[in-house]
């Protein structure tokens, strides 16, 4: 039949136009991330890690930096903890590793730099602003 193609193709378009949207308005709307997403920056609980280093240990591409120090009891903390976002591959076995469960990812994905320096993230010092940030009541979160 004539035009049998046309009709075809606007019978899809017409199918399509009424179907379920897959697309998403980002970054207007953010998406729904998965529990096992991993993607981000590695987002430290400072208070519950206990400096064992295994974090850093089990990490292939050396994308964490920790310094340790030891308190007046002789007991080790942390004194500096640095997550290269540039160099890790999102392994996960820094968070798998962890004994106190005090590393996950932010979500975040959408951060960039333009150096790599940039991408070179104070882990305490995220921490600490968060936990500053809640206490006004103005935290961030898009997870
Ligand atoms: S996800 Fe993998 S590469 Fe990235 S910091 Fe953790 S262990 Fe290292
Ligand atoms: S593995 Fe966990 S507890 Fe140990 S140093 Fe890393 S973040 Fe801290």
């Amino acid at each position: 039949m004539y035009g049998k193609g046309l009709l075809t193709g606007l019978g899809i378009t017409l199918r399509e136009f009424f179907r379920k949207k897959a697309t998403e308005r980002y970054p207007e709307v953010r998406p729904k991330l998965t529990e096992r997403f991993r993607g981000g920056k590695l987002a430290l609980e400072p208070e519950k890690c206990i400096a064992c280093g295994l974090c850093s240990l089990n990490c292939p591409n050396g994308s964490i930096r920790l310094v340790t120090v030891k308190d007046e009891a002789g007991k080790r903390k942390l004194s500096e903890y640095e997550y290269d976002a540039g160099a890790c591959m999102y392994c996960n076995l820094c968070i798998e590793n962890c004994p106190q469960k005090c590393i996950r990812w932010d979500k975040k994905f959408d951060f960039a730099g333009y150096d790599r320096k940039h991408l070179i993230i104070d882990c305490i010092a995220v921490a600490n602003a968060k936990k500053a940030a809640e206490r006004e009541g103005g935290a961030e979160t898009h997870e």
